[in-house]
Parts: C-alpha cells; structure tokens; sequence
C-alpha cells in the first residue's frame, strides 16, 4: 500500500480506484450489496498446493486445487480408521470418474478442462516427463531443498514461483503475462528481507539462494532475468507474502457442509450430529489442525481489497477450490470501499497495538479503519496476553 498500484479498471458492481494516497488503491461498491451477497468472484491467477501438504496426500487438482478424495477416503486418512463408512454417501461431490491426469508425468487433476488450462498455460514447462521425476530433475531438486527449509505449518511453495514464471514462458504474449505479476504491492529491499524473513523463518533465510542454481536451470526466462537473483527471488517470496491469500479445500468440509442442510427427523439429525462430532475428535487425535489440501495463490482483484479490522466482507471458497468469493458481512451502500481482513480469526480479537504490528510486520502498513481509529487513545503497549501468544505463533 505504500506504493500506488496498477490503473483503474471496472468490472460490472465494483470498481477498483485509488482510495487515498496513503493506502494506494480500493474496491468500491458501485451498487448496494446486502448482507451475504457475493460481492465478485475471481478465479486466481496462479495458484499451487503446498509440498508437504502433496506430501502427505492431501490429494488436490494441480490446476485449480479441488480437493481430489473422497469424503469417505479424507475422512478415513485422517483419521487413521480405515474400516470409516460415511452415511448419506450422496452428501459427497466428489467425481472420480472426471478426473484425469498427465500421461507423462501423472499430475492429477480435477476435469479434463483443468488438465487442459495447465497444459495450455504452464505444465509443458513444468512437466517432469515421468512419474515417478527423476529425483535429479531440476524441478524434483527445487521441490526437495523447499521442502527441507520449509516445514509445516506451510506458508509459501517453491511452485508458486515456478508457476509464475511458466506462465510467462508460455505466453504467446510474455510483456502481458510479466505485466499480470506487476500490478501487485512491492516492498522496499528492507521490507522485503522482513517479509521473506516472517514467511520462511530466520534460520532458513540463507538457504533461499541454495534454490537459485535449480530455479535457473529449469526455468531461466529472459524476459524476467532479474527474478533470477539473490534480491529477486526474495522480492518474489515478499511479493507472495504481502499479496498472497491461502487456500485450504476438502471434500469432507463441502460433505459435512451437505450433511447439515439434509432435512431429517430429530433421531436421525441427532445421530448424524454425533457421528460428524466423533468423527472430527478421531481426526484431530490423529491429524491436529492439518485438515484441509492447502496451499496459496494471487488474485487481480482480491489482492486489491484493502484491510479493515472491521470488515464488512470476507474472503470464502464455495466451491471447494481456488476460486474465491468475496461475500459481503453487512449491508454495504454505493461507493463504500470494500474491506476484509488479513489478519486471522485469532489476531483480529487483539489489542489495536498488537493487530497494527502484525499489519506492519506482514503488509507493510499502519491501519487507519474505524475500529483502530476509535481505539487510537488507548495505551500504546501490547498486553502481556498478546506478548506471550505472539511469541508463541512466531515459533
Ligand atoms: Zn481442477
Ligand atoms: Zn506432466
Ligand atoms: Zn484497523
């Protein structure tokens, strides 16, 4: 925000423009939106799946990162009881039949038209050619340094990256494809090393430029020479970690979603409240908090959404993969600008102090929203409270 971003552009209902000079530029309502409407939907530009979350076979399409199981095999993996049967099998939306993948190299995927977008955009540059890659491919060699300096909880891939620039590589248009990456919010160099610092952890830092030699040797593109160096790779993760959005989609989320909406009688709605209760006390014994295919992607339209601790609209995914909705949280009149939150369910209920270090730390800006501004008397000191969490979601 500190810099201005791209031009101006419309779309029917909302209209992007600079807010103001100190926050650069907003999406403003260009109609009245009520309550739990969808403001606009935006497939990403260029999303991937965490590794390690691939890893551990949380199964998602490479392309748009539907979640690939079953409700009743997730729910099984997750769970640790293989012998699991889900009731009302109908609730799941899962296709089997539909999905496909790479002959070569056996990348999954959703549909036939999502195998055919990722050939269409990145995936014959980034195709392994077999599967199991040749673990001296310098895609495979990219994919094991990331995963070894970057541990779960994930925050960053490696094939974001990497599939920003295949894109650029197989555009027919490359100063097109590179100007789609330039609309975002940069960083100063400074900003940048506290950002890459915040998203990979201090003691991976330096090993950043070890992904360099493989980074070059699979995907050197002339056009974006400049990505290929120490600085340039660590404004690409900051790039990532100021505009980035994180996605999670699961089969057994949309399942239980469907499950609630059955009309049943008391006993059977009761038994199945029961059921879906012990189920997620079985996962969470077995899996922790690690339920959803995860990974992060960057949006034309979302990334321009400026934050409010008060929001009045709020980022969802209903349709079980990267496509976003932004939904509105209230009523919202013509020509307000419209606000989510970047800070998480847990950060938003801090004191004003500690909710603006986490801004600045992580997004480069100081919050001037209504809630910070009525609260901007109250004592400038983060609580012991908010010291200790803090310090321990920063290990
Ligand atoms: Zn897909
Ligand atoms: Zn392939
Ligand atoms: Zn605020």
């Amino acid at each position: 925000m500190l810099q201005s971003r791209v031009t101006s552009g419309k779309i029917a209902e909302i209209e992007v423009r600079i807010a103001d000079d100190r926050k650069g530029k907003g999406v403003f309502a260009k109609q009245r939106f009520r309550k739990n409407d969808v403001i606009f939907r935006e497939k990403p530009i260029v999303c991937a799946q965490f590794l390690w979350n691939e890893y551990y076979k949380y199964s998602a399409c490479d392309h748009c990162m539907k979640s690939l199981e079953t409700a009743e095999e997730m729910a099984r993996r997750l769970s640790a009881i293989s012998s699991l049967v889900l009731p009302y099998p109908q609730c799941c939306e899962v296709k089997k039949d539909e999905h496909v993948s790479c002959p070569a190299c056996q990348t999954q995927y959703c549909s036939t038209k999502c195998k055919e977008d990722a050939e269409k955009l990145y995936h014959r540059v980034l195709c392994m050619g077999q599967h199991p890659a040749d673990p001296e491919h310098p895609i495979a060699k990219l994919q094991d340094i990331w995963r070894n300096m970057h541990f779960p909880p994930e925050t960053a891939s490696i094939m974001l990256i990497a599939k920003m620039i295949a894109k650029i590589k197989q555009a027919p248009d490359k100063s097109e494809a590179v100007a789609a990456f330039s609309q975002f919010r940069r960083a100063t160099v400074n900003e940048e090393a506290d950002i890459t610092h915040k998203l990979l952890g201090e003691e991976f830092q330096g090993d950043i430029d070890m992904l360099l030699p493989f980074l070059n040797e699979a995907l050197k593109e002339e056009t974006v020479s400049h990505w290929f160096t120490s600085e340039g790779i660590r404004s690409l993760f900051a790039l990532i970690g100021t505009n980035g959005q994180g996605v999670g989609t699961s089969s057994l989320s949309v399942y239980v979603h469907n499950c609630d909406a059955l009309d049943l009688n008391t006993d059977d709605r009761q038994r199945l409240d029961l059921f879906i209760d012990q189920l997620y006390v079985d996962i969470e014994k077995e899996s922790g908090s690690f339920l959803n295919c995860e990974g992060s992607a960057l949006y034309s339209l979302q990334s321009c959404c400026n934050h409010s601790c008060v929001p009045n609209a709020e980022v969802t995914f209903p349709d079980n993969d990267a496509a976003v909705s932004v939904m509105a949280l209230q009523d919202i009149q013509e020509n307000e600008e419209i606000c989510i939150s970047y800070l998480g369910e847990c950060d938003i209920g801090r004191s004003r102090h500690s909710r603006q270090k986490i801004l600045r730390e992580n997004y480069l800006f100081n919050c001037n929203c209504m809630k910070c501004q009525s609260q901007c008397d109250d004592a400038d000191v983060t609580s012991d409270e908010d010291e200790e969490e803090m310090e321990e979601d920063s290990n």
